[in-house]
């Protein structure tokens, strides 16, 4: 049976690297049944206008239910227009929807140089608040506020995900990355929930905590040291991009949204402008999006078909950019559409 999976072209270089990413997949023998549906600057094309001011102007009623009908979309970068109003559609989709836990997997890939080797962590970062709660206040002419929001039922949620998610895929450690020596109250609730959550889990998984500027430290002279990386929503986002450089940058990293309601995969780059519509985008970080997406389904919806696609086509590029047949970005020679075609010419052999 075919399954259902909305898929939003996006904006910027997002058009091309989603047909890419969908046409590997749907060589790979993983059914689905695409439902296309708008979101960004796409979507005001398509007849949402501006000026009708909702903030969900980027985001269209209609793309919000058909997710929430699949609960799986696979979701290409969106730009948000400046000024105007405009609040971000990414930003706008995780709370709408409550996506509240990004889940950010690095890994190294043979055959792209990089500082090190054998980087495998995946990060796990709150997704609906912290500082990016977007509380800010002016108190008085050139004196400004932010205010960062921890609440227990957060906290515990997403370590709860941590664990979980590393018991269900034989992870061996959670280290939550945190300030507590400074933020006593807000990051002190995080850890502390960590903690208590982790006592259903100790004998499956360890967990330590590191403090986050010497985890930094820590993280780049040897990235080995770490397997999985619990934050909240700042520490996460920064971390995200940091261990992304660890690998090869934002081509190669791919990532979710996860919440009870759906789960939306989207790579970690956004919209490139300065490359769109030039056949020059790598649209691997979007495949690997879709590679955890047919993973996700697999495992949610007892489809062990998805899972066999998800290592076919891992194979396949793995396999490719050892011969070095890859985007420019990675140092090779291929177009995006062309790179896609090479992934489909090897799925087809294996
Ligand atoms: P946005 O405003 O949507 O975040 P941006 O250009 O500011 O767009 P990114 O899209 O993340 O930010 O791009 C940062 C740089 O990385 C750009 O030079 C871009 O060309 C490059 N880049 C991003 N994604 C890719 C990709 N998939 N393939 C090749 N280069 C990419």
């Amino acid at each position: 049976m075919r399954v259902p999976v909305v898929l939003i072209p996006g904006d910027g270089i997002g058009p091309e690297v989603t047909e890419a990413a969908r046409s590997v997949i749907d060589a790979s023998g993983a059914s689905i049944e695409w439902r296309v549906h708008h979101a960004g600057v796409a979507a005001l094309e398509q007849g949402v206008k501006p000026g009708d001011a909702s903030r969900n102007a980027l985001l269209p009623e209609s793309t919000k239910e058909a997710i929430l009908e699949t609960r799986v979309a696979l979701k290409g970068p969106c730009t948000t227009p400046i000024g105007g109003g405009f609040s971000s559609v990414n930003v706008a989709l995780r709370k709408e929807l409550d996506l509240f836990a990004a889940v950010r997997p690095v890994r190294s890939i043979d055959g792209v140089d990089t500082r090190f080797t054998g980087v495998d962590v995946v990060i796990i970062r709150e997704n609906t608040e912290g500082l990016y709660s977007g509380i800010e206040n002016v108190i008085t002419p050139g004196v400004v506020t932010s205010l960062k929001v921890a609440t227990e039922r957060a906290c515990r949620r997403i370590a709860r995900f941590a664990f979980e998610y590393a018991k269900e895929r034989g992870r061996k450690k959670v280290t939550a990355f945190h300030k507590a020596n400074i933020m006593k109250l807000t990051d002190g609730l995080f850890i502390r929930c960590a903690r208590e959550e982790h006592a259903a889990f100790a004998d499956v998984v360890e967990y330590d905590e590191v403090i986050i500027d010497a985890g930094c430290m820590k993280i780049v002279q040897d990235p080995s040291r770490f397997d999985m990386i619990l934050c909240e929503n700042l520490y996460g986002d920064l971390m995200s991009d940091l261990c992304a450089g660890l690998v090869g940058g934002l081509g190669v990293t791919p990532g979710a949204n996860i919440g009870e309601k759906g789960a939306v995969f989207e790579a970690v780059h956004g919209t490139a402008p300065d490359i769109a519509g030039q056949d020059k985008a790598n649209p691997l970080a979007m495949l690997m999006s879709g590679v955890m997406m047919l993973n996700h389904v697999g495992k949610t919806q007892g489809r062990p078909d998805f899972e066999r696609a998800a290592a076919r086509i891992r194979g396949a590029y793995d396999a490719a950019i050892r011969s070095r047949e890859c985007t420019r970005d990675l140092g090779g020679s291929l177009g995006t559409r062309a790179f896609a075609d090479v992934l489909i010419n090897r799925l087809a052999q294996l």
